[in-house]
């Protein structure tokens, strides 16, 4: 807020909130909420020509300014404060027809920003929902045998905005071969192995990987078969390259993830 020592006379007529009980010297009502000085009398806003304006508050910067901007006469509300010693700004006096136009114009950007945002938000979700269709999509050419719901919920899992799970990583979103294997070694070890069982009975995280390694892979290579093909693990059929992918992803994103790697990588390779 800017203060002054006296009176601001600039754009227009200055109003003055009084402290005092202050009376027109022209039409001699009173006491005066607001007054205009004239050569040093006090003035009410009828005898000042201001009657027809309305007062708009301090507060909303671009409604003051637009209000103004729409108002041909408007006048800027002043009270002095003693502490301070300075006349602080309390408002504006504007044209009702004024304000309503500011008003309008106001709502009309808060209006634009709402219907950007909703475009915004909608772009994003198309673009997560096509990014989890790729996903899925490249989780199933990987891992042939992997069910479709599977592979849709892991690849939606992967993808949730901001989560900073894999699917949200640079690689992920390249959707290299190794991120989206690491997806799904995620999900199968929670999903498809005793786990979180594991986690929740105290048994220490490595320990517990270690012990479900076998689990995960011969779920990735029953997975890495065309579900036609072969049914169930042990068809005999040796890793095809996905399944090679598969532990070496694995090993890789042990590898990333953690400081002590050398059993995990170990187990998850096949
Ligand atoms: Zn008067």
């Amino acid at each position: 807020m800017t203060g002054h020592k006296t009176p601001p006379h600039h754009a227009g007529p200055l109003v003055i909130q009084p402290l005092r009980r202050r009376q027109c010297a022209e039409c001699r009502r009173g006491p005066l909420p607001l007054l205009v000085l004239e050569e040093g009398a006090p003035r009410c806003l009828d005898c000042a020509d201001l009657g027809h304006l309305v007062f708009l508050p301090r507060g909303d910067t671009a409604l003051t300014r637009r209000s103004r901007e729409e108002s041909g006469l408007s006048a800027v509300v002043v009270r002095f404060n003693r502490r301070q010693g300075r006349y602080e700004r309390q408002g504006v006096l504007v044209e009702e027809a004024g304000l309503a136009r500011a008003e309008e114009r106001c709502l009309a950007d808060a209006e634009a920003r709402r219907r950007r945002r909703t475009r915004d938000a909608r772009r994003r979700a198309e673009e997560d929902l096509r990014f989890t269709e790729a996903f899925a999509r490249e989780i199933r050419r990987l891992l042939p045998g992997c069910p479709a719901d599977r592979a849709e919920a892991i690849a939606a899992h992967a993808s949730v905005r901001g989560s900073g799970r894999v699917g949200r990583s640079a690689a992920g979103r390249a959707l290299s071969e190794r991120a989206v294997i690491s997806a799904v070694v995620a999900a199968v070890r929670h999903v498809d192995t005793s786990y979180d069982q594991l986690l929740m009975s105290g048994v220490a995280r490595h320990e517990a990987r270690r012990r479900i390694a076998g689990a995960v892979d011969a779920r990735l290579r029953e997975w890495a078969t065309e579900a036609e093909a072969g049914v169930g693990p042990g068809a005999g059929a040796g890793p095809g390259p996905s399944l090679e992918a598969a532990a070496e992803a694995e090993a890789g994103a042990e590898a990333e993830a953690e400081v002590d790697t050398r059993d995990d990588a170990g187990a998850g390779a096949v």
